[in-house]
């Protein structure tokens, strides 16, 4: 199992911002129920700007189990961030998103 998927921590931590052309709605992937508008042509994922974050389409545990409910829809700022850490390279993101949520910083395996 990928570390991401017993962490999570960055899910409910960010906000998730991303371009309208990456809705289904105008060709893209993301759900539109799951994303609210932002300012002119950017949306969010809903939940990740709450004053307690979470994306919607997280699923699972923090910490423990989780997994997202639109993987192969999901807009590319969620796609950029986790490459590294998939081959075990974690960033300060990563750590300062753990952090809050009481989680132990990653050593990065590789500089
Ligand atoms: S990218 Fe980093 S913060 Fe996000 S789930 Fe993976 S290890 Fe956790
Ligand atoms: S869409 Fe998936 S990967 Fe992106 S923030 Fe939400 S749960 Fe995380």
């Amino acid at each position: 199992m990928n570390v991401c998927q017993s962490c999570g921590a960055c899910c409910a931590a960010y906000r998730v911002s991303f371009d309208e052309s990456e809705l289904q709605s105008e060709g893209g992937s993301v759900p539109d129920a799951l994303a609210d508008p932002e300012t002119g042509r950017t949306w969010r994922l809903r939940g990740t700007d709450y004053a307690r974050p979470r994306c919607i389409a997280l699923q699972g545990e923090i910490g423990k189990s989780v997994s997202c409910g639109i993987y192969r829809e999901r807009p590319n700022p969620c796609r950029e961030f986790a490459p590294l850490a998939e081959i075990g390279v974690f960033s300060e993101a990563c750590n300062r998103a753990r952090a809050r949520h009481g989680l132990p910083p990653l050593i990065a395996a590789i500089e």
